[in-house]
């Protein structure tokens, strides 16, 4: 349904800001694409789009090669981070505006009633934009970009504003009216809080590439290298060495649950993946409260670490789980 094939993208001032970008998205999906600031997500919307021109690479929507088509021929609706309403215009004009295909009135009125009803906007579709507070203008905006029927809509980060709770019951209504109305949506965030919350699949950008494309879970519990790893959740990282499928790091040997090649390693473990006895011996133990879990820091051989536990409890030793144990090393070939 989209398919983007090796786009690269160069601005006049000579920063690439997209790099062999490639990926795929199916019809009904959520994409959220998510990368620190800077990273080109963007510049990725505003080319799918048609507002920037790649310097290669192909774009195809529905099965047709759109580079050559100007924005509005290729059928996409646009969110952004200020909406912007038209003023003479109440509510209900500004969700209706725009083309809307074959839809006749009575279609289109019955349209933007259920969108506005699932947005909580619909006892204001007589209200004009200047008496609506930040929060319903972005539901506005957001009922516009979806009643207008496309192939495709992008948003780029459009709750950076909002406050929390508001942000997190808009996430909801949006994941809901994606699933009922079976549309295709790519969704920009440097929040990945935001993007759990949402993605069917997550897009990670760096410094004009994609790291990782998959489900939030696996790249939570597979990400593809250390970056990816601390950008979602903590994660404690250190150098290891592989022989034989034993682990080795600061005295200690583990056995793994799969085949690397040896030799020197990074591997990381989730502070909430350890487990509270076995063989790792633990220095310097101090906890913090955190309300609702108990953050252990301690040392092995001097290096630091940091242990989550639900209870209050007491240990001195540790064990990695040999299959929480992300290992960023060269698997061996499953036939050997
Ligand atoms: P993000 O949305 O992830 O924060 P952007 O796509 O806005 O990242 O920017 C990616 C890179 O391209 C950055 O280095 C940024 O400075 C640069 N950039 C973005 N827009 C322009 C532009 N119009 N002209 C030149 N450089 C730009
Ligand atoms: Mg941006």
């Amino acid at each position: 349904m989209l398919k983007l094939i090796n786009i690269n993208k160069t601005y006049d001032n000579k920063v690439k800001a997209l790099k062999n970008i490639n990926f795929e998205l199916g019809k009904n999906q959520l994409a959220v694409i998510i990368g620190p600031s800077g990273c080109g997500k963007t510049t990725l919307l505003r080319t799918i789009a048609g507002l920037e021109k790649q310097d290669a690479g192909e774009i195809w929507i529905q099965d047709k090669l759109v580079n050559d088509l100007v924005p509005y021929k290729r059928d996409i609706s646009f969110i952004f981070q200020d909406a912007s309403l038209f003023n003479h215009m109440n509510v209900f004009h500004n969700i209706a505006y725009g083309n809307h295909g074959n839809m006749d009135n009575k279609q289109l009125k019955q349209r933007v009633e259920k969108i506005a009803k699932m947005l909580k906007i619909d006892n204001l579709l007589e209200r004009y934009p200047s008496k609506l507070s930040g929060g319903q203008k972005q539901r506005v905006a957001i009922a516009r970009a979806i009643c207008k029927p496309s192939n495709l809509i992008l948003m780029d980060e459009p709750f950076s504003n909002l406050d929390a709770q508001l942000k997190e019951d808009l996430l909801q209504e949006i994941k809901a009216l994606q699933k009922e109305l079976n549309l295709m949506i790519i969704y920009v965030t440097h929040d990945q809080k935001e993007a759990f919350a949402l993605a069917d699949k997550l897009i990670v950008m760096e410094d004009g590439y994609i790291l990782q494309v998959d489900k939030p879970s696996n790249v939570y519990r597979h990400p593809i290298n250390p970056f990816v790893a601390r950008f979602f959740g903590d994660i404690n990282i250190f150098e290891g060495y592989i022989e034989d499928d034993y682990l080795e790091f600061a005295d200690n040997k583990i056995k793994l649950d799969k085949h690397f090649t040896s030799g020197q390693i990074l591997f990381g473990i989730r502070p909430e993946d350890i487990k509270l006895d076995g063989n790792i011996e633990l220095e310097d133990i101090q906890k913090e409260d955190r309300g609702n879990y108990y953050l252990f820091t301690a040392k092995i051989n001097n290096l630091p670490i940091n242990i989550k536990v639900n209870n209050d409890i007491k240990f001195n030793k540790i064990d990695f789980p040999a299959e929480k144990i992300i290992v960023w090393g060269k698997m061996l070939d499953e036939s050997n």
